[in-house]
Protein backbone atom coordinates (compact mmCIF):
# COMPACT_ATOMS: atom_id res chain seq x y z
CA UNK A 1 0.00 0.00 0.00
CA UNK A 2 1.28 3.10 -1.12
CA UNK A 3 0.91 6.81 0.51
CA UNK A 4 2.23 10.10 -0.46
CA UNK A 5 2.18 13.11 1.86
CA UNK A 6 1.69 16.90 0.80
CA UNK A 7 2.66 19.69 2.93
CA UNK A 8 1.15 22.68 2.59
CA UNK A 9 2.16 26.35 2.82
CA UNK A 10 4.48 29.03 1.45
CA UNK A 11 6.34 29.36 4.83
CA UNK A 12 7.41 25.35 3.87
CA UNK A 13 8.82 26.13 0.56
CA UNK A 14 10.53 29.61 1.59
CA UNK A 15 12.36 28.13 4.46
CA UNK A 16 10.84 29.63 7.31
CA UNK A 17 9.14 26.67 8.73
CA UNK A 18 10.63 23.18 8.74
CA UNK A 19 8.49 20.55 7.70
CA UNK A 20 7.74 18.34 11.15
CA UNK A 21 4.27 17.70 9.91
CA UNK A 22 5.22 15.53 6.85
CA UNK A 23 8.01 13.56 9.48
CA UNK A 24 5.12 12.89 11.74
CA UNK A 25 2.85 11.63 9.04
CA UNK A 26 5.26 9.59 7.63
CA UNK A 27 5.98 7.91 11.40
CA UNK A 28 2.48 7.21 11.63
CA UNK A 29 1.33 5.48 8.27
CA UNK A 30 5.15 3.89 8.16
CA UNK A 31 3.72 2.12 11.46
CA UNK A 32 0.60 1.40 9.83
CA UNK A 33 2.38 -0.60 7.41
CA UNK A 34 2.19 2.06 4.55
CA UNK A 35 5.41 2.57 2.10
CA UNK A 36 6.29 5.69 1.35
CA UNK A 37 7.91 6.73 -1.90
CA UNK A 38 7.40 10.35 -2.15
CA UNK A 39 6.71 13.24 0.03
CA UNK A 40 5.87 16.76 -1.43
CA UNK A 41 5.89 20.19 -0.15
CA UNK A 42 3.61 22.72 -2.27
CA UNK A 43 3.54 26.69 -1.85
CA UNK A 44 0.17 28.37 -1.54
CA UNK A 45 -1.21 28.12 -5.28
CA UNK A 46 -4.19 26.35 -6.23
CA UNK A 47 -2.48 25.67 -9.50
CA UNK A 48 0.72 23.93 -8.14
CA UNK A 49 -1.88 22.45 -5.06
CA UNK A 50 -4.23 20.47 -7.97
CA UNK A 51 -1.08 19.89 -9.96
CA UNK A 52 0.20 17.66 -6.55
CA UNK A 53 -3.20 16.44 -5.40
CA UNK A 54 -3.30 14.86 -9.27
CA UNK A 55 -0.08 13.48 -9.66
CA UNK A 56 -0.34 11.86 -6.09
CA UNK A 57 -3.63 10.62 -6.26
CA UNK A 58 -1.94 8.69 -9.63
CA UNK A 59 1.34 7.18 -7.98
CA UNK A 60 -0.40 6.27 -4.46
CA UNK A 61 -3.55 4.50 -2.80
CA UNK A 62 -3.62 6.88 0.26
CA UNK A 63 -2.53 10.66 -0.26
CA UNK A 64 -2.08 13.20 2.93
CA UNK A 65 -1.99 16.88 2.82
CA UNK A 66 -1.83 19.10 5.71
CA UNK A 67 -2.29 23.06 5.96
CA UNK A 68 -4.35 25.39 4.42
CA UNK A 69 -7.56 24.62 5.97
CA UNK A 70 -8.67 28.04 8.13
CA UNK A 71 -10.60 30.62 7.73
CA UNK A 72 -8.71 32.80 6.33
CA UNK A 73 -8.24 34.12 2.72
CA UNK A 74 -5.00 32.47 2.16
CA UNK A 75 -6.20 28.89 3.02
CA UNK A 76 -7.15 27.69 -0.17
CA UNK A 77 -6.63 24.30 -0.15
CA UNK A 78 -10.78 23.13 0.17
CA UNK A 79 -10.41 25.20 -3.19
CA UNK A 80 -8.02 23.23 -4.54
CA UNK A 81 -9.51 19.81 -3.58
CA UNK A 82 -13.24 21.35 -5.07
CA UNK A 83 -10.96 22.05 -8.58
CA UNK A 84 -9.12 18.58 -8.51
CA UNK A 85 -12.60 16.48 -7.54
CA UNK A 86 -14.88 18.50 -8.64
CA UNK A 87 -16.96 18.36 -6.08
CA UNK A 88 -19.64 21.11 -5.12
CA UNK A 89 -19.47 22.23 -1.51
CA UNK A 90 -21.95 21.32 1.01
CA UNK A 91 -22.83 23.30 4.35
CA UNK A 92 -22.48 20.67 7.29
CA UNK A 93 -24.52 21.90 9.90
CA UNK A 94 -23.00 19.61 12.79
CA UNK A 95 -19.50 21.12 11.86
CA UNK A 96 -20.69 24.70 12.23
CA UNK A 97 -22.72 24.12 15.85
CA UNK A 98 -19.53 22.36 16.99
CA UNK A 99 -17.37 25.50 15.75
CA UNK A 100 -19.80 28.23 17.47
CA UNK A 101 -19.75 26.02 20.92
CA UNK A 102 -16.51 25.84 20.93
CA UNK A 103 -15.95 29.79 20.86
CA UNK A 104 -18.54 30.25 23.10
CA UNK A 105 -16.82 28.08 25.73
CA UNK A 106 -14.31 30.76 24.80
CA UNK A 107 -16.63 33.30 25.67
CA UNK A 108 -15.86 34.64 22.16
CA UNK A 109 -18.97 35.19 19.99
CA UNK A 110 -17.84 33.50 16.58
CA UNK A 111 -16.29 35.25 13.89
CA UNK A 112 -18.61 35.36 10.57
CA UNK A 113 -15.61 33.60 8.47
CA UNK A 114 -15.91 30.32 10.23
CA UNK A 115 -18.73 29.62 8.54
CA UNK A 116 -16.62 28.53 5.32
CA UNK A 117 -14.98 26.02 7.75
CA UNK A 118 -18.50 24.14 7.70
CA UNK A 119 -18.21 23.25 4.05
CA UNK A 120 -17.26 20.18 3.02
CA UNK A 121 -16.85 18.87 -0.24
CA UNK A 122 -19.36 16.58 -1.63
CA UNK A 123 -19.54 13.18 -0.36
CA UNK A 124 -16.89 13.60 2.19
CA UNK A 125 -16.32 12.42 5.67
CA UNK A 126 -14.98 14.56 7.98
CA UNK A 127 -12.49 13.76 10.87
CA UNK A 128 -13.42 16.22 14.00
CA UNK A 129 -10.48 18.54 15.50
CA UNK A 130 -10.85 18.49 18.88
CA UNK A 131 -8.45 21.50 19.62
CA UNK A 132 -9.16 23.43 16.70
CA UNK A 133 -11.94 24.54 13.97
CA UNK A 134 -10.65 22.72 10.97
CA UNK A 135 -11.74 19.33 10.78
CA UNK A 136 -9.96 16.91 8.40
CA UNK A 137 -11.49 16.02 5.44
CA UNK A 138 -11.46 12.56 3.80
CA UNK A 139 -12.59 11.51 -0.05
CA UNK A 140 -13.02 7.66 -1.07
CA UNK A 141 -12.72 7.78 -4.93
CA UNK A 142 -11.92 4.69 -6.97
CA UNK A 143 -10.20 2.57 -4.55
CA UNK A 144 -8.06 5.23 -3.17
CA UNK A 145 -8.26 7.63 -0.41
CA UNK A 146 -8.00 11.66 -0.27
CA UNK A 147 -7.08 13.42 3.49
CA UNK A 148 -6.63 16.73 3.65
CA UNK A 149 -5.26 17.90 7.66
CA UNK A 150 -5.59 21.39 9.10
CA UNK A 151 -1.34 22.66 9.39
CA UNK A 152 -0.98 22.83 13.25
CA UNK A 153 0.78 20.38 14.26
CA UNK A 154 -0.89 19.65 17.61
CA UNK A 155 -4.23 19.45 16.00
CA UNK A 156 -3.22 17.38 12.73
CA UNK A 157 -1.37 14.77 15.15
CA UNK A 158 -4.37 14.36 17.43
CA UNK A 159 -6.85 13.74 14.44
CA UNK A 160 -4.24 11.43 13.15
CA UNK A 161 -3.97 9.62 15.87
CA UNK A 162 -7.35 9.41 16.87
CA UNK A 163 -9.21 9.49 13.49
CA UNK A 164 -7.21 8.97 10.54
CA UNK A 165 -4.51 5.46 11.96
CA UNK A 166 -8.02 3.89 13.34
CA UNK A 167 -9.91 4.72 10.15
CA UNK A 168 -6.97 3.04 8.08
CA UNK A 169 -6.78 -0.07 9.75
CA UNK A 170 -10.56 -0.46 9.80
CA UNK A 171 -10.39 -0.90 5.83
CA UNK A 172 -7.81 -3.37 6.92
CA UNK A 173 -6.00 -3.13 3.40
CA UNK A 174 -2.66 -2.79 5.01
CA UNK A 175 0.44 -5.17 6.14
CA UNK A 176 1.57 -5.84 9.24
CA UNK A 177 4.79 -4.11 10.17
CA UNK A 178 6.85 -4.53 12.67
CA UNK A 179 9.44 -1.90 13.84
CA UNK A 180 12.61 -1.24 16.72
CA UNK A 181 14.87 1.24 16.78
CA UNK A 182 18.59 -0.23 18.59
CA UNK A 183 20.60 2.92 19.74
CA UNK A 184 24.11 2.88 19.92
CA UNK A 185 26.91 5.20 21.10
CA UNK A 186 30.97 5.66 20.86
CA UNK A 187 31.35 4.61 17.30
CA UNK A 188 30.72 6.37 14.38
CA UNK A 189 28.66 5.14 11.24
CA UNK A 190 30.86 3.39 9.18
CA UNK A 191 32.98 1.29 11.42
CA UNK A 192 29.44 0.37 13.24
CA UNK A 193 28.73 -0.94 9.58
CA UNK A 194 31.69 -2.72 9.52
CA UNK A 195 30.63 -4.85 12.65
CA UNK A 196 27.45 -5.51 11.48
CA UNK A 197 27.53 -5.65 8.07
CA UNK A 198 29.58 -8.93 7.36
CA UNK A 199 27.73 -12.22 6.89
CA UNK A 200 24.20 -10.55 7.80
CA UNK A 201 21.31 -11.20 5.30
CA UNK A 202 18.24 -9.38 5.49
CA UNK A 203 15.32 -11.52 5.21
CA UNK A 204 12.53 -10.64 3.02
CA UNK A 205 10.66 -7.68 4.06
CA UNK A 206 13.29 -6.65 6.13
CA UNK A 207 15.09 -3.54 6.02
CA UNK A 208 17.84 -2.28 8.42
CA UNK A 209 18.97 2.13 8.74
CA UNK A 210 21.65 3.55 9.55
CA UNK A 211 20.40 6.92 11.64
CA UNK A 212 23.25 9.12 12.82
CA UNK A 213 22.77 11.57 15.17
CA UNK A 214 24.87 13.91 17.88
CA UNK A 215 24.34 11.13 20.51
CA UNK A 216 25.06 8.43 18.75
CA UNK A 217 23.72 5.97 15.75
CA UNK A 218 20.31 4.52 15.87
CA UNK A 219 20.00 1.22 14.09
CA UNK A 220 16.34 1.59 12.65
CA UNK A 221 14.38 -2.32 11.77
CA UNK A 222 11.61 -2.50 10.15
CA UNK A 223 9.76 -5.81 8.92
CA UNK A 224 6.91 -6.40 7.00
CA UNK A 225 4.80 -9.58 7.03
CA UNK A 226 1.25 -11.23 6.61
CA UNK A 227 0.57 -11.43 10.25
CA UNK A 228 1.89 -8.78 13.29
CA UNK A 229 3.50 -12.04 14.70
CA UNK A 230 5.74 -12.65 11.94
CA UNK A 231 6.61 -9.45 11.18
CA UNK A 232 7.24 -9.55 14.95
CA UNK A 233 9.60 -12.33 15.00
CA UNK A 234 11.58 -10.89 12.01
CA UNK A 235 12.27 -7.95 13.62
CA UNK A 236 13.56 -9.60 16.99
CA UNK A 237 15.62 -11.65 15.21
CA UNK A 238 17.52 -9.04 13.39
CA UNK A 239 17.85 -7.02 16.64
CA UNK A 240 19.43 -10.04 18.13
CA UNK A 241 21.52 -10.94 15.27
CA UNK A 242 22.95 -7.32 15.82
CA UNK A 243 23.06 -7.21 19.08
CA UNK A 244 25.74 -10.40 19.34
CA UNK A 245 27.53 -8.17 16.81
CA UNK A 246 27.90 -4.60 18.04
CA UNK A 247 26.36 -5.42 22.08
CA UNK A 248 28.83 -2.75 24.26
CA UNK A 249 27.53 -0.14 22.02
CA UNK A 250 23.91 -0.36 22.26
CA UNK A 251 22.87 1.77 24.99
CA UNK A 252 19.21 1.31 24.61
CA UNK A 253 16.45 0.88 22.72
CA UNK A 254 13.28 2.98 20.91
CA UNK A 255 12.75 5.68 23.27
CA UNK A 256 15.40 5.40 25.67
CA UNK A 257 17.63 8.18 25.87
CA UNK A 258 21.27 7.61 26.81
CA UNK A 259 20.87 10.30 29.60
CA UNK A 260 18.38 8.15 30.57
CA UNK A 261 19.83 5.25 30.62
CA UNK A 262 22.63 6.64 32.73
CA UNK A 263 20.54 8.43 35.18
CA UNK A 264 19.11 4.37 35.93
CA UNK A 265 22.42 2.99 36.01
CA UNK A 266 22.92 5.87 38.55
CA UNK A 267 19.75 5.15 40.80
CA UNK A 268 20.07 1.46 40.47
CA UNK A 269 23.67 1.20 41.93
CA UNK A 270 22.76 4.02 44.21
CA UNK A 271 25.19 6.55 43.10
CA UNK A 272 25.17 10.24 42.71
CA UNK A 273 26.81 12.52 39.92
CA UNK A 274 28.78 16.09 39.59
CA UNK A 275 29.82 17.84 36.68
CA UNK A 276 32.57 20.34 35.96
CA UNK A 277 32.06 22.42 32.68
CA UNK A 278 34.22 24.22 30.50
CA UNK A 279 33.82 24.00 26.82
CA UNK A 280 30.18 22.41 27.24
CA UNK A 281 29.30 25.59 29.54
CA UNK A 282 25.99 23.93 31.18
CA UNK A 283 25.21 21.60 28.12
CA UNK A 284 25.74 18.38 29.80
CA UNK A 285 24.26 19.52 33.06
CA UNK A 286 21.09 20.20 31.32
CA UNK A 287 21.46 17.05 29.01
CA UNK A 288 21.42 15.03 32.63
CA UNK A 289 18.78 17.26 33.74
CA UNK A 290 16.42 16.90 30.83
CA UNK A 291 15.39 13.30 32.75
CA UNK A 292 12.69 14.14 34.98
CA UNK A 293 13.59 12.82 38.32
CA UNK A 294 17.37 13.40 37.43
CA UNK A 295 17.28 15.58 41.13
CA UNK A 296 17.58 11.87 42.96
CA UNK A 297 21.08 11.31 41.36
CA UNK A 298 22.25 14.51 40.29
CA UNK A 299 24.24 17.08 42.86
CA UNK A 300 24.71 19.80 40.28
CA UNK A 301 28.37 21.40 39.27
CA UNK A 302 30.01 24.47 37.64
CA UNK A 303 30.72 25.96 34.75
CA UNK A 304 34.25 26.75 35.07
CA UNK A 305 35.47 28.98 31.71
CA UNK A 306 38.20 30.77 32.95
CA UNK A 307 41.31 29.05 34.09
CA UNK A 308 40.59 31.10 37.35
CA UNK A 309 38.05 29.42 37.86
CA UNK A 310 39.07 26.12 37.18
CA UNK A 311 41.94 26.79 39.86
CA UNK A 312 39.68 28.51 42.52
CA UNK A 313 36.36 26.87 42.21
CA UNK A 314 38.14 23.16 42.01
CA UNK A 315 41.39 23.64 43.11
CA UNK A 316 43.06 22.43 39.76
CA UNK A 317 47.38 23.38 40.22
CA UNK A 318 48.16 26.20 38.59
CA UNK A 319 50.98 24.52 37.22
CA UNK A 320 48.94 22.21 35.35
CA UNK A 321 46.90 24.50 33.69
CA UNK A 322 50.60 26.47 32.81
CA UNK A 323 52.74 23.53 31.56
CA UNK A 324 49.72 21.51 29.73
CA UNK A 325 47.38 23.87 29.01
CA UNK A 326 43.11 24.01 30.08
CA UNK A 327 42.68 21.41 27.73
CA UNK A 328 44.47 18.25 28.68
CA UNK A 329 44.22 14.91 30.43
CA UNK A 330 45.99 16.78 33.48
CA UNK A 331 43.49 19.20 33.52
CA UNK A 332 40.54 17.01 32.90
CA UNK A 333 41.42 14.93 35.86
CA UNK A 334 41.79 17.73 37.85
CA UNK A 335 38.80 19.11 37.13
CA UNK A 336 36.79 15.94 37.79
CA UNK A 337 38.37 14.99 41.02
CA UNK A 338 37.83 18.55 42.28
CA UNK A 339 34.20 18.72 41.31
CA UNK A 340 33.67 15.31 43.05
CA UNK A 341 35.06 16.85 46.23
CA UNK A 342 33.24 20.28 45.74
CA UNK A 343 30.59 17.91 45.43
CA UNK A 344 30.45 15.71 47.60
CA UNK A 345 29.32 12.84 44.71
CA UNK A 346 29.92 9.27 43.74
CA UNK A 347 30.81 10.42 40.48
CA UNK A 348 32.12 13.82 38.50
CA UNK A 349 32.41 14.32 35.09
CA UNK A 350 34.76 17.30 33.37
CA UNK A 351 34.82 18.40 30.03
CA UNK A 352 37.30 20.90 28.92
CA UNK A 353 38.13 21.77 25.14
CA UNK A 354 38.32 23.90 22.07
CA UNK A 355 35.07 24.09 20.69
CA UNK A 356 35.65 26.60 17.87
CA UNK A 357 35.35 27.73 15.42
CA UNK A 358 38.61 29.73 16.59
CA UNK A 359 41.39 28.96 19.23
CA UNK A 360 42.89 25.92 17.34
CA UNK A 361 46.63 25.30 17.30
CA UNK A 362 48.45 22.26 15.07
CA UNK A 363 48.77 20.63 18.49
CA UNK A 364 45.34 20.85 19.73
CA UNK A 365 43.12 21.68 16.86
CA UNK A 366 39.58 22.71 17.15
CA UNK A 367 37.43 19.79 18.48
CA UNK A 368 40.36 18.90 20.98
CA UNK A 369 38.21 17.98 23.90
CA UNK A 370 39.22 16.12 27.28
CA UNK A 371 36.69 14.78 29.59
CA UNK A 372 38.01 13.30 32.98
CA UNK A 373 35.69 11.19 35.25
CA UNK A 374 36.46 10.76 38.61
CA UNK A 375 34.81 8.08 40.98
CA UNK A 376 35.70 6.80 44.39
CA UNK A 377 38.44 4.35 43.20
CA UNK A 378 39.89 5.97 40.63
CA UNK A 379 40.19 8.86 38.07
CA UNK A 380 40.31 8.61 34.22
CA UNK A 381 40.20 11.04 31.08
CA UNK A 382 40.00 10.46 27.48
CA UNK A 383 40.70 12.46 24.22
CA UNK A 384 38.78 12.88 21.91
CA UNK A 385 38.33 14.92 18.16
CA UNK A 386 34.98 16.28 17.68
CA UNK A 387 34.73 18.36 14.44
CA UNK A 388 34.79 22.09 13.64
CA UNK A 389 30.99 23.12 14.70
CA UNK A 390 31.11 24.98 17.71
CA UNK A 391 27.56 23.39 18.86
CA UNK A 392 27.73 19.73 17.59
CA UNK A 393 31.35 19.45 19.12
CA UNK A 394 29.61 20.69 22.63
CA UNK A 395 26.56 18.25 22.15
CA UNK A 396 28.93 15.70 21.42
CA UNK A 397 31.19 16.25 24.23
CA UNK A 398 28.29 15.95 26.51
CA UNK A 399 27.04 12.42 25.13
CA UNK A 400 30.38 11.35 24.96
CA UNK A 401 30.94 11.96 28.87
CA UNK A 402 27.78 9.80 29.41
CA UNK A 403 28.91 7.33 27.38
CA UNK A 404 32.26 7.19 29.27
CA UNK A 405 30.17 6.98 32.86
CA UNK A 406 28.08 4.37 31.22
CA UNK A 407 30.69 2.61 30.19
CA UNK A 408 32.47 2.76 33.69
CA UNK A 409 29.27 1.70 35.54
CA UNK A 410 28.88 -1.19 33.74
CA UNK A 411 33.04 -2.09 33.26
CA UNK A 412 32.59 -2.08 29.84
CA UNK A 413 36.26 -2.13 28.18
P1 LIG B 1 -5.32 27.52 10.64
O1 LIG B 1 -6.71 27.19 10.95
O2 LIG B 1 -4.51 27.77 11.87
O3 LIG B 1 -5.12 28.58 9.59
P2 LIG B 1 -4.43 25.68 8.58
O4 LIG B 1 -4.92 24.32 8.35
O5 LIG B 1 -4.86 26.73 7.62
O6 LIG B 1 -4.73 26.10 10.05
P3 LIG B 1 -1.82 26.62 8.11
O7 LIG B 1 -2.40 28.01 8.10
O8 LIG B 1 -1.24 26.12 6.86
O9 LIG B 1 -2.89 25.59 8.60
O10 LIG B 1 -0.74 26.49 9.27
C1 LIG B 1 -1.05 26.77 10.62
C2 LIG B 1 0.22 26.78 11.46
O11 LIG B 1 0.86 25.50 11.43
C3 LIG B 1 1.28 27.76 10.97
O12 LIG B 1 1.97 28.33 12.07
C4 LIG B 1 2.20 26.90 10.17
O13 LIG B 1 3.48 27.46 10.06
C5 LIG B 1 2.17 25.59 10.91
N1 LIG B 1 2.40 24.53 9.93
C6 LIG B 1 1.72 24.35 8.79
N2 LIG B 1 2.19 23.32 8.09
C7 LIG B 1 3.24 22.83 8.79
C8 LIG B 1 4.17 21.75 8.59
N3 LIG B 1 4.10 21.01 7.49
N4 LIG B 1 5.12 21.54 9.52
C9 LIG B 1 5.18 22.33 10.62
N5 LIG B 1 4.33 23.33 10.87
C10 LIG B 1 3.37 23.61 9.98
MG1 LIG C 1 -4.07 28.98 7.92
Amino acid sequence: MNAEIITIGDELVTGFRVDTNCAFICRQLTSAGYIINFTTSVGDSIESMEEAFRLAMRRASLVVTTGGLGPTDDDITKKAIVKTFKRNLIFHEDILSEIKERYARRGIEMPAINQNQALLPQGARFFPNKTGSAVGICIAEQGKIFVALPGVPREMEQIVQDELIPYLLSLKTTQNISSTTLKTTGIVESRLAELIAPGLKLEQGVKLAYLPGYSGVNLRIIARADTPEEAQAKCNALATEIAKKCDKYIFGRDDDTLEGIVGQLLLDNDKTLSVAESCTAGQLGMTITSVSGASRYFVGGGIVYANEAKIERLGVDPEIIEKDGAVSEECALAMAEGARQAYGSSYALSVTGIAGPDGGTEDKPVGTTWIGLASAHSSIAKKYNFGTERNSNRIRASYAALELLRREILDIK
